[in-house]
C-alpha cells in the first residue's frame, strides 16, 4: 500500500485492485482503464497514482506522465490518423462539482471522437 493513496476513494481502490476495472496502460506514476460509462466506445480514464482531489494537488513528477501516456493510447486506438471522416478525440480533466467533477481523484478522461455513421457501440 503507497502513501501517496488514500484508503477510502474509489479511484485508489481501483489502483490497489480492491475495485475490480478494466485495465487499459499502467505505469509507475499513472494507471489507465476503461471508464464504466463511456461517452464512445474507448473511453479511458488516465489516473495519477497519487491521491489528489483537483489538479492543483498533484506533484509535477506524476501529471508529467500523463500526457505522454495519454499519445501512447491515442496511437493505440489509431486515433492518430487524420482521416477526412473526422476522427477525433477530446481529452477532459474536471475540477470541483461546479466543473462536473464528481469522483474527487484526478483524471483525465480520453473519449474518442468515431465518425458518427461507426455509431457509439
Ligand atoms: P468526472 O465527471 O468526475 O470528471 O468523471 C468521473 C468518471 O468516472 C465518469 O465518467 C464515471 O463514469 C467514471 N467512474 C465513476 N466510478 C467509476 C468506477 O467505479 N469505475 C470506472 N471504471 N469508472 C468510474
Ligand atoms: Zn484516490
Amino acid at each position: 500500500t503507497s502513501a501517496a493513496l488514500d484508503a477510502s476513494c474509489i479511484f485508489c481502490k481501483i489502483i490497489r485492485g480492491e475495485i475490480p476495472s478494466f485495465k487499459i496502460y499502467e505505469t509507475k506514476y499513472s494507471y489507465s482503464f476503461l471508464d464504466i460509462e463511456p461517452t464512445t466506445k474507448g473511453h479511458i480514464l488516465i489516473i495519477p497514482k497519487y491521491h489528489g482531489a483537483k489538479l492543483h494537488n498533484v506533484p509535477d513528477e506524476y501529471l508529467s506522465d500523463i500526457l505522454p501516456v495519454t499519445k501512447k493510447l491515442v496511437r493505440a486506438l489509431g486515433l492518430e490518423i487524420d482521416s477526412p471522416e473526422g476522427t477525433g478525440y477530446n481529452v477532459l480533466q474536471n475540477n470541483g462539482r461546479i466543473a462536473h467533477q464528481y469522483v474527487d481523484h484526478v483524471h483525465f478522461h480520453l473519449i474518442p471522437k468515431p465518425n458518427v455513421d461507426e455509431g457509439l457501440e
